[in-house]
């Protein structure tokens, strides 16, 4: 499989690990956004949050959490974001799902995304839409 985070996961490809275990792997990004992100992958290739499998997704959670805790305790962090990108349109460039742990701090100009104002009407109609679904 071409994918450099299994590579890293079979050890051909190295990182700056901060936690492993059977099924899970938290190394800090090459390209960090500020010192000390991390990311989380499950070791199991799963391309989006769509397709990975419950029992996954509810444990990485809680590594995810393990791992920011340790995160803000060693860098004495007043915060940070758990970003998930899906799909190519929202930036996902590694098609093996991750989690971004990004250190936040004052003053560092990460700005949040803009919002945009919609009509009741449209707001009431994508609410409906997406409920539908569920
Ligand atoms: P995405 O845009 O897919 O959510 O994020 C992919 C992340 O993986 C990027 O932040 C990028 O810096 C990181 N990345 C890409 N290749 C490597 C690599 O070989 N090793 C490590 N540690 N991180 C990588
Ligand atoms: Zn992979």
């Amino acid at each position: 499989m071409d994918c450099i985070f299994c590579k890293i996961v079979a050890g051909e490809l190295p990182a700056y690990k901060i936690y492993e275990d059977k099924r899970f792997l938290a190394f800090l990004d090459i390209n960090p956004v500020n010192k000390g992100h991390v990311l989380v992958i499950a070791k199991e290739h799963y391309q989006s949050f769509a397709e990975t499998p419950h029992d996954v997704l509810k444990d990485l959670i809680v590594k995810i959490q393990d791992v920011s805790k340790a995160m803000t305790e060693a860098l004495g962090l007043k915060g940070f974001n758990v970003v998930n990108n899906n799909g190519a349109v929202a930036g996902q460039l590694v098609e093996h799902l991750h989690f971004h742990i990004i250190p936040r701090l004052a003053g560092d100009n990460l700005h949040p995304w803009p919002g945009k104002t919609f009509s009741d009407e449209e707001m009431k109609r994508t609410a409906e839409n997406i409920s539908k679904q569920l």
